[in-house]
């Protein structure tokens, strides 16, 4: 039951942010991989970094809800970075360590920032 609300909730954040993660905004796929893996022309292995979850804005262990105000969409790569620390940054800490990450060109591949270059509006 809950993890059908999660669920929902992933879906309404995704549709809010128009499928691009909350941190990087690149674009995110929901439920079926391979009409992205078509559209951008990557192997599913690169594909599965940017599966679109649920992510806490207050995390789960700090009280963080189940609820729309606290739910936004982020890839799976942004998330399990985020949440791969001892201690997890914020969500607006690690948002600024994601964009440094990306001014650097250490963010993806090169070969995947080329893929998405013509697609990112920021
Ligand atoms: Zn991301």
């Amino acid at each position: 039951m809950k993890a059908k609300r999660l669920k929902t909730l992933r879906i309404l954040a995704g549709v809010r942010q128009s499928w691009r993660c909350h941190y990087c905004w690149f674009p995110m796929w929901e439920g079926d991989l391979n009409p992205f893996i078509a559209r951008y022309g990557i192997s599913k292995r690169e594909a599965m970094r940017f599966q679109c979850t649920a992510e806490h804005v207050r995390a789960r262990c700090d009280g963080g809800e189940d609820s729309a105000a606290n739910i936004v969409a982020a890839c799976r790569a942004c998330n399990g970075l985020r949440h791969r620390r001892k201690k997890p940054l914020s969500a607006d800490d690690h948002a600024v360590h994601v964009g440094k990450r990306l001014a650097e060109g250490r963010w993806l591949p090169a070969h995947l920032r080329a893929v998405f270059a013509k697609e990112r509006r920021c």
